[in-house]
């Protein structure tokens, strides 16, 4: 067990790896502190977030739904469509720079104190590996004890629940996507009924009980394209979490009592052993620092112990530690930041709400550009359309008619016609004049959709080209 610290400190090792190169479990110290204090409301309060959200209902709609079959986006009870994009756009550009930003500022601070992957580890199943093999000292000992029928009893109980918190995940996870009713519908009915969806949620099952169970802080280290990038994003005055090498060292030996001599590290360890990471803060920044603050905490208490100043390891940038001129750390960018996305999202929230009830978008249909009939000896001109109609509202909209003033006729045989809420329908119909009547100059026809929503009766003027022999 006491190994555990010592190869943890051989630098030019990943710190997931054993002498032997093969997968070595990182099992964290718990540490007490104001970060540790405030990174637990904040996570309890980001699973209630990420693990409610698509189960909950606003406006009679899922509170957020990322339908990618038909390409409608529902947040907050509005729902944007695929000709939405420009908005979409805005948003998603806005965040992506955000994000580049806040890297550049504060360094891998969502990492440590928002990311999915950390949060779910952290509250539950960290959790979970107390609740069955008890403290970390305990699961330290099982983890490197032999084989035994206890350990291999723990073992199950402790996979058994990662799989059960992992399917929720999933689950969760799918309802964002296919919608929360229509996830629950299809898990009532026999699997036979929906074999891509069962075996799909599954396999995120299987993914995620892989990646929390065993992969876990690999994922940081390993396979998260964000934190490849960090390193192209921060720079010497980047506030991340930092050793004061100038303080700390030269690093008393450890066991040794403090004395005035060299400088404040004991060489404890301590910010080492609570590192879901496993690394050393004191070698400088590592890519695989996820800005938990664990170490910042942990190193605290024990400045606090050894009568010496808090702050031996800090938020701070290089060039802070560099010239000890620290400054206070300032949240002005992220407040900054705050502003301008609260500015853009009551842009978007203007936009939807005041956008018309009924998206229509006219076309002629694919058969021949006009048809002529004979009617009692008269020559009749056809010609067919189709109208693709969004009802963007909250509620249901019914196409009451499609009118045209003068000789012509609209032929709509569908109408009236119901759409719901966020749904889109095709409607088809002929306009239809006699042929003696065109005349040249008359071929650009203003026609008229009556769409009615509610008590409230709205015209949608649409103009479309009449062709004729
Ligand atoms: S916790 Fe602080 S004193 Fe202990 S080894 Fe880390 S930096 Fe040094
Ligand atoms: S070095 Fe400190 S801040 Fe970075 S991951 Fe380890 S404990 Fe967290």
């Amino acid at each position: 067990m006491s190994d555990w610290n010592e190869y943890a400190v051989i630098p030019d090792r990943p710190p997931s790896l054993d002498k032997k190169g093969f997968r070595r479990a990182i099992i964290p110290a718990p540490v007490k502190g104001n970060w540790r204090k405030f990174r637990d409301y904040f996570y309890y309060i980001l699973i209630c977030i990420f693990l409610l959200t698509p189960w909950l209902n606003y406006n009679g709609k899922q509170l957020l739904k990322l339908d990618l079959s038909t390409r409608q986006f529902t947040v907050l009870g509005q729902t944007f469509f695929a000709y939405n994009a420009p908005s979409i756009f805005i948003f998603f550009i806005t965040f992506v720079f955000s994000i580049a930003y806040i890297t550049y500022k504060y360094g891998r601070i969502w990492c440590g104190m928002a990311c999915p992957q950390t949060v779910f580890i952290d509250k539950i199943f960290r959790k979970i590996d107390k609740f069955v093999e008890g403290n970390y000292l305990q699961r330290r000992k099982n983890d490197q004890a032999p084989l035994s029928f206890n350990k291999v009893l723990k073992r199950i109980m402790r996979w058994t629940l990662y799989i059960v918190f992992s399917s929720f995940i999933a689950h969760t996870f799918t309802a964002y996507f296919a919608g929360a009713k229509e996830l629950l519908y299809i898990t009532m009915e026999s699997p036979a009924h929906n074999w891509s969806l069962f075996l799909w949620v599954q396999f995120l099952t299987a993914i995620f009980t892989f990646n929390f169970g065993w992969f876990r802080e690999q994922f940081c280290l390993i396979a998260c394209p964000y934190g490849r990038f960090q390193s192209v994003l921060m720079g010497k005055k980047t506030s991340t979490v930092v050793y004061d090498f100038k303080r700390g060292e030269p690093r008393k030996s450890k066991g040794v009592k403090t004395t005035e001599v060299g400088g404040d590290c004991i060489n404890c360890l301590r910010c080492i052993n609570v590192c879901p990471t496993g690394i050393d803060i004191r070698n400088g920044n590592q890519m695989e620092c996820i800005g938990c603050t664990s170490c910042i905490d942990a190193c605290d208490e024990i400045m606090q112990k050894v009568k010496k100043p808090k702050g031996l390891i800090r938020f701070s940038s290089e060039e802070e530690i560099e010239s000890q001129n620290f400054k206070r750390i300032s949240f002005l960018p992220i407040a900054f930041l705050l502003i301008i996305f609260t500015l853009i999202l009551s842009g978007i929230s203007y936009f939807t709400l005041n956008r018309p009830i009924a998206h229509i978008k006219v076309l002629r249909a694919i058969d021949t550009p006009y048809r002529v009939v004979q009617e009692n000896g008269r020559d009749y001109i056809l010609n067919h359309f189709k109208a693709h109609i969004t009802a963007q509202s909250s509620s249901d909209i019914i196409i009451e008619k499609i009118e045209l003033a003068g000789n012509y006729e609209i032929i709509a045989p569908y109408l009236p016609l119901k759409i719901k809420s966020s749904k889109d329908k095709w409607v088809h119909f002929f306009i239809k004049t006699e042929k003696r009547s065109i005349q040249e100059n008359k071929k650009k026809l203003n026609i008229n959709f009556n769409v009615v929503m509610k008590q409230n009766y709205l015209i949608y003027p649409k103009e479309v080209i009449f062709l004729s022999p």
